[in-house]
């Protein structure tokens, strides 16, 4: 079985990356003037040609891509490849909107299910292993991308999708699942299920888990890490650039490793469009230089982040990027504060809440207020309003010393806040509704 340690890449010295990235990236640069006129009207508009493009250094005279790009490109705009070399099509969740499709030659493909692989073997997976891919399969990437990924560690996949948690844990104990894959929220799910049934992490073979595709907080992790028994580890990805695998977590658990043999990433000022120096927290843009068929340079992620560069415990030299702080559109502006749904979630967890919220935003009197519902677990529950009422001012409080504005905390009842089986909606905000 292939070894999915592939240490010549992933422990290279910064030297020799950066000329395989320069040397991949003036190949793809002339692959996309060539086949995209999308995307050569866009550098003639800027005035680069292909031949200005010598190494990295020259990545920033490069036009970007936004989702508003893929948008309108829409469906074969950016396709770089005949689609009679294309074997697959993926497309977006529609988190933010219309979806956007990518399309695959088998190259992309094994590229893709490589990055996966290596991410599930950082994760400690081998083909001793059985992994549960609880992702959502169909034109969301997350289930084809984490089966690809085992099937190429040669782990015993189980191709379960989410949804029907009951049924999960029970091919879980039938079957010895040793790595969980799936969403964090459906992971937590899972873990609560788990102990609805009566049943405990004794109970399962679980050791690992393999979580990405919506943002989650450190508390987050605790709290999964707890409820399932296991370590949990981050993975991260888009479909324009492939799906998850772009970046995973290694045994250091301090931030993901992108494969930056074939994703480049640079942090620019989200304003200016500036690249920042390593270290800043910007917008993320990655440039893929050595898929076929649908190649996107400068394409700008939206998601906030930062990079960095140094020695990790796991002996990778691959570049680190944090957790995303959520993205640029995740960010809500109220009362004139920042504020991201990570930090709420952050200060629930460590006031002993379950991860189970909902956010609402609106505007009222030209003011706009914030107001979060919080499900109580059974032993929270309580029926004397007095109690309620004192925890709910107590819980408000711990989330303005965060934010610095006051929300309105609702405590709920418990179950009365729907379970995600994929990417959780934690926001409502009417606002844009009254647009
Ligand atoms: P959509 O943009 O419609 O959700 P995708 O399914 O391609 O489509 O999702 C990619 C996005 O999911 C990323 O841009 C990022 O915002 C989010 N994401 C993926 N993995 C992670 C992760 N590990 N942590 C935080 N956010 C993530
Ligand atoms: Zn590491």
């Amino acid at each position: 079985m292939a070894n999915y340690w592939h240490e010549d890449i992933e422990c290279m010295d910064l030297a020799e990356m950066k000329k395989l990235q320069s040397e991949r990236l003036v190949k793809q640069v002339q692959h996309v003037y060539e086949n995209v006129p999308y995307y050569r009207a866009k550098m003639d508009e800027k005035g680069v040609k292909p031949a200005d493009i010598q190494s990295v250094d020259d990545l920033h005279k490069l036009p970007f891509l936004s989702k508003a790009d893929l948008r309108e490109a829409y469906p074969y705009g950016l396709l770089a490849k005949p689609l009679t070399e294309c074997v697959r099509i993926q497309s977006t969740s529609g988190t933010t909107g219309k979806r956007v499709v990518a399309f695959y030659t088998q190259h992309d493909v094994d590229l893709w299910e490589d990055c996966v692989a290596r991410a599930i073997t950082a994760a400690g997976g081998t083909s001793d292993d059985v992994c549960q891919v609880a992702y959502g399969y169909g034109l969301f990437t997350g289930g084809a991308g984490l089966h690809g990924g085992s099937h190429k560690v040669g782990c015993l996949t189980l191709p379960m999708s989410s949804g029907n948690t009951e049924r999960q844990i029970q091919f879980m104990r039938d079957l010895g699942s040793t790595i969980l894959c799936c969403t964090p929220s459906y992971a937590a799910y899972i873990g609560e299920t788990l102990h609805e049934m009566g049943l405990t992490p004794d109970d399962i073979s679980l050791k690992a888990g393999i979580f990405g595709a919506e943002p989650w907080t450190e508390e987050m992790r605790r709290t999964i890490e707890k409820s399932l028994g296991i370590k949990a580890y981050d993975i991260y990805g888009l479909t324009e650039t492939s799906g998850p695998g772009v970046a995973f977590e290694c045994s250091e658990q301090t931030g993901m490793h992108i494969n930056e043999d074939h994703f480049i990433p640079e942090i620019i000022d989200p304003e200016t469009g500036e690249v920042l120096p390593e270290g800043s927290i910007g917008e993320l843009v990655f440039t893929a230089v050595d898929k076929e068929a649908f190649p996107l340079l400068r394409y700008r992620t939206r998601d906030l982040c930062k990079l960095t560069r140094g020695k990790c415990s796991c002996g990778r030299t691959l570049i680190k990027m944090c957790k995303p702080m959520g993205r640029s559109d995740d960010m809500m502006i109220i009362r004139g504060v920042n504020v991201f749904p990570s930090q709420i979630e952050t200060v629930l967890i460590e006031q002993g809440y379950a991860p189970n919220y909902l956010i609402e935003v609106d505007r009222r009197n030209n003011s706009d207020t914030l107001d979060i519902s919080v499900e109580m677990s059974a032993e929270q529950f309580s029926d004397k309003m007095k109690d309620v009422q004192d925890k709910e001012k107590a819980l408000a409080g711990a989330i303005k010393t965060m934010l610095g504005i006051s929300p309105k905390v609702h405590l709920v009842s418990p179950k009365s806040i729907t379970r995600s089986e994929g990417k959780a909606v934690r926001v409502i905000d009417k606002r844009k509704l009254h647009d």
